[in-house]
């Protein structure tokens, strides 16, 4: 079978075992004569992988009882808008920590429902550090704190999560959830886009916690409302079925790796084998802050936009594909996440230390 080693942001490499599964079960899916693709969303068989899917989400996330888990459309981009028409009410103001492209996009949205503040910015250093937090400025007017846990295209994370005390934490955690183990109770709201650790693309998962619910002014269209999905547990509307369903299959496989503490465990290595080779290599260099550097998404370059062009080609011409940076950083990117083997990372770091012997 001629599969690659996909290191794209998203939709990003999935594990082969849940391919496997999925087309094993796609044309009848639990002797149904139907593939899940087919069922209804009121049907038992589809119920089930609902219920299911949470069950297995809670259990991976030690998600506490006072947490709703909403299966929502849209993209994490739909977010930037939900969180502040739902929270941003009644003359507050939201602080957002502006960490890159993405927290910019989700600061722009909230803009245009109400008062939005910077909490801190590392927009000075073309967004290569995490900033430092000063929540004393806080007050009791404050509805929410946006953080980006993982920056996708700059390649940064936080490695503490800031305590916002009585004011909820609200976390955009689309391209690092399931990468690490968190403590779901110091957020108030994560949601995530599942097309990258959580399964394909058309499902966003939202983890809110229960008294955020409810706050909505009365005319909020239905379908923006949390309250709408907390309500009819996802099921107002026809969700992604289909979606949902990988997303089951992808939690049931990282239960089998051992969960996340043991997911965690493989990303830190995988990581520092390629972090360890950038820093001794004479070719390649990055430029994150090292406490702050992500384990899924690691940017690297050359000196030159000609050699990284040509290490992008050569890379792909031995099955190391999607590897060219985003645009507005350049370069390269090689995107981890849980579903990428060490042996794609160890390939990678193979052929780097190939490219520099040749062109170094
Ligand atoms: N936030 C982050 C951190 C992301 O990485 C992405 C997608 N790459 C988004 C938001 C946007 O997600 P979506 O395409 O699901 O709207």
């Amino acid at each position: 079978m001629d599969r690659v080693y996909n290191f794209s942001a998203g939709p990003a490499q999935l594990p082969l075992s849940v391919l496997e599964k999925a087309q094993k079960e796609f044309l009848s899916f639990e002797q149904s004569g139907m593939s899940v693709m087919e069922l209804s969303h009121r049907s038992k068989l589809f119920e089930t992988i609902l219920e299911q899917t949470e069950q297995l989400l809670r259990e991976v996330m030690e998600i506490p009882d006072n947490y709703k888990v909403l299966f929502v459309q849209g993209g994490a981009s739909l977010q930037f808008s939900m969180v502040p028409l739902n929270l941003l009410v009644k003359g507050g103001h939201a602080y957002y920590v502006h960490t890159g492209s993405w927290s910019k996009k989700a600061l722009n949205e909230a803009k245009k429902v109400g008062k939005t503040q910077v909490l801190a910015s590392s927009e000075d250093q073309d967004f290569t550090y995490i900033p430092t937090i000063d929540v004393s400025i806080l007050d009791e007017n404050t509805k929410y704190v946006h953080i980006t846990t993982n920056n996708t295209i700059e390649g940064t994370k936080f490695t503490d999560i800031p305590n916002t005390g009585e004011v909820p934490l609200v976390a955009d955690m689309s391209s690092n959830i399931l990468s690490e183990q968190i403590d779901v109770s110091k957020f108030g709201i994560i949601y995530a886009g599942a097309q990258k650790n959580l399964g394909i693309a058309g499902l966003t998962i939202v983890i809110i916690r229960e008294d955020l619910i409810g706050h909505a002014p009365s005319d909020l269209p239905t379908m923006l409302n949390y309250s709408t999905y907390a309500n009819n547990r996802s099921l107002y509307n026809t969700p992604p079925t289909f979606a949902i369903y990988m997303t089951k299959l992808v939690l049931e496989w990282l239960k089998e790796q051992g969960g996340v503490k043991q997911i965690e465990q493989q990303n830190r290595e995988k990581a520092s084998l390629l972090y360890n080779y950038i820093d001794e290599s004479h070719m390649f260099f990055s430029k994150v802050k090292r406490e702050d550097r992500s384990l899924m998404n690691i940017p690297f370059l050359t000196k030159s936009d000609e050699l990284n062009e040509i290490f992008i080609k050569e890379a792909a011409n031995v099955g190391l594909v999607t590897l060219k940076g985003h645009r507005s950083v350049g370069g390269m990117r090689a995107s981890l996440y849980n579903a990428m083997p060490i042996e794609g990372v160890k390939a990678l770091v193979q052929f780097m230390q190939e490219f520099e012997n040749k062109n170094g």
